[in-house]
């Protein structure tokens, strides 16, 4: 007999039933974890967000930003110790991340705000 859902080949004695279907051992536990599926959308987001690692430099610059409500470039700096071109590399990371955004401030001149923050 078939499993339903894989359509191998599976002897009587493995068959599990899971929501009214016949499924082999490797189904069924499948079925029981639906965290561990073979969804591309899942694998993808899953390994999109392993690539969203931070390093030490970009969690200064999102904590400043997030304790500040923005930031400017010379605080960035300040709080990084990078100079500005290692500075923009990581800013440019982030943004490209969508974890914060290049915003005017009132009073004119350039800061950064977290990306979710449309204020
Ligand atoms: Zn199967």
């Amino acid at each position: 007999m078939l499993c339903e859902q894989c359509n191998s080949p599976m002897e009587p004695e493995e068959e599990r039933e899971f929501g009214g279907r016949k499924l082999c051992e490797d189904c069924y536990i499948d079925a029981l974890s639906p965290a561990k599926t073979c969804d591309p959308w899942a694998t993808y987001t899953a390994s999109r967000l392993d690539t969203q690692e931070l390093n030490p430099a970009q969690e200064v610059i999102l904590k400043l930003i997030a304790q500040q409500g923005h930031a400017t470039l010379a605080e960035l700096m300040k709080a990084t110790g990078l100079d500005e071109a290692a500075l923009m590399r990581e800013i440019a990371a982030l943004r490209h991340m969508e974890l914060i955004r290049g915003a005017m401030m009132p009073g004119g001149g350039r800061a950064f705000k977290l990306f979710k923050d449309q204020g």
